[in-house]
């Protein structure tokens, strides 16, 4: 069986922010598959910000995409012919073939999903997925999360932060959240359950505004964005706080390198430990991920949303608008109809 797949393009190299002439859409026809091939028709996939540094050509814990082809990451799809006889036509599963409408995918490159977990299929991207894991990740084990202490996330209204909120939150802990409108500051408090939330772009001074919601000071700071955010929270760490490097959203798009916190000498008297992470290093930790988050799922102290475009063509829109803050969760764009 050979199909018609649509996919998306790198074209060319941003400097700055991303604009959709740096992709294109493109035909490609894919064989039947070969020995130990599976043919997947992929119905979501996940649109991430470390997709950014993909697409420069520098020297990074990936590669860089590649100009004129398809561009990859993560994706939930539905088997539609397998000559390995452990995948069946209609089993669902995870690759890391997205940015196109099929994929012909190496068998030892995919993951079943299991069936009857009662959540939709693309959860598997975010909650139950790598997202799931990397808040799990930089929390429990970077953050080293004791019940109780005072949590700080940025992009807390995120896909990461979201679920980051409520672990910490169900860990008895004491959670203020950043976020970009006060829509996802509202939903944060209300569903998501956090104790405060900021709105950084209408607070005023950042410092001053995470002093006022975190009188005790902060343990843990679950960093997403950097710049004035991880200012903010080195300012107000208490002594041996612990900072989880995850992401820097707002310098992915930077044309020169950023200064570093100005206040970083707070970090010695406070004897803070800053620690960056990448969630690939630290895959041991998925069994227990997994068994918690059905856990928490099943209890009811995890919520989450989605935020879907559709169509393979809206891609490269989906991506653009993460840095605008366009997404409450996880951002996704839907491939085909399960
Ligand atoms: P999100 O769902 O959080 O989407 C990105 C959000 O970042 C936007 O919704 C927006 O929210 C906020 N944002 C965008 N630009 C800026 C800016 N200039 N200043 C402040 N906030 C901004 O994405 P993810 O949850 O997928 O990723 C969150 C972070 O985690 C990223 O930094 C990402 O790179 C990192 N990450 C790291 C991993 C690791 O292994 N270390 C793995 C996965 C993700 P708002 O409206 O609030 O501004």
């Amino acid at each position: 069986m050979s199909v018609t797949s649509r996919e998306i393009h790198l074209v060319s190299r941003p400097e700055g922010m991303p604009g959709p002439h740096h992709f294109a859409l493109a035909e490609k026809e894919l064989p039947a598959p070969g020995d130990e091939q599976v043919l997947v028709r992929n119905l979501f996939m996940s649109v991430d910000p470390y997709m950014r540094g993909r697409m420069m050509d520098r020297k990074s814990y990936v590669p860089p995409f590649k100009l004129g082809e398809a561009m990859d990451g993560g994706a939930v799809g539905e088997v539609v012919a397998s000559m390995d006889a452990r995948y069946q036509p209609g089993d669902l599963v995870r690759h890391m073939k997205g940015w196109r409408e099929y994929a012909l995918v190496h068998s030892k490159e995919l993951t079943v999903l299991p069936p009857d977990t009662g959540v939709p299929v693309q959860s598997f991207l975010g909650v139950l997925g790598m997202t799931g894991l990397t808040a799990y990740v930089g929390l429990l084990r970077i953050g080293e999360l004791k019940e109780g202490d005072t949590v700080f996330v940025s992009a807390a209204a995120g896909a990461v932060g979201s679920v980051a909120c409520q672990i910490a939150k169900a860990k008895n802990c004491t959670v203020v959240g950043s976020a970009g409108s006060d829509e996802k500051c509202a939903w944060l408090k209300k569903d998501a359950g956090i104790d405060a939330a900021i709105n950084y772009k209408t607070c005023g001074k950042l410092n001053a505004a995470v002093a006022a919601a975190c009188p005790q000071g902060i343990d843990v700071y679950f960093e997403n964005v950097g710049g004035d955010h991880l200012e903010a929270a080195i300012e107000n760490m208490r002594p041996f706080g612990r900072i989880a490097l995850c992401g820097m959203i707002s310098q992915y798009n930077a044309t020169e390198p950023a200064p570093g916190p100005k206040n970083l000498i707070l970090a010695v008297g406070k004897q803070l430990k800053l620690q960056g992470f990448i969630v690939s290093s630290h895959t041991d930790m998925a069994h227990a991920f997994q068994h918690d988050m059905v856990g928490w799922i099943r209890a009811g102290q995890m919520r989450w949303q989605e935020t879907v475009l559709e169509g393979i063509e809206q891609a490269p829109q989906a991506f653009i608008n993460l840095f605008a803050g366009e997404n409450l969760g996880k951002m996704l764009v839907k491939l085909a109809a399960s």
